[in-house]
């Protein structure tokens, strides 16, 4: 049994495995419920329609596209600029191309440090 502060609302909780209380996991999975019966009836909505159009915030949205809990399927207009270069994006933090840049330079620095037990640190520096 483990005590933790709620990453959502900060209250106390019993943690189980995630780390948001069970009334945040139910308070999400109605966002979720609601945005995406929104989507079902309005498949060309963006985000800040949706924002409009439920009472979940634009920021919550993307959050929830970000951790992969809200798939986008037909709807090619939810999109959100990428963290790295503002391209328009649907999942992650990133574009396509910025994801795929960002794991070729992962790839090198592995290869740069293949004796180091530490990979996975995120540890690196320049020599
Ligand atoms: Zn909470
Ligand atoms: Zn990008």
């Amino acid at each position: 049994m483990a005590i933790a502060n709620c990453r959502r609302c900060g209250r106390l909780f019993n943690r189980v495995g995630r780390d948001i209380c069970p009334q945040c996991v139910k308070d999400e999975d109605e966002k979720l419920a609601t945005i995406r019966a929104y989507l079902r009836q309005h498949p060309l909505a963006n985000i800040y329609e949706v924002a409009n159009g439920t009472d979940v915030t634009y920021d919550e949205i993307v959050q929830f596209i970000r951790d992969g809990r809200l798939l986008l399927r037909n709807n090619p207009n939810m999109v959100y600029p990428c963290e790295r270069c503002g391209t328009p994006t649907q999942s992650g933090r990133l574009c396509a191309n910025c994801a795929k840049e960002m794991a070729r330079e992962l790839d090198r620095n592995a290869r740069g440090q293949e004796n180091d037990q530490g990979r996975g640190k995120g540890y690196y520096s320049k020599s």
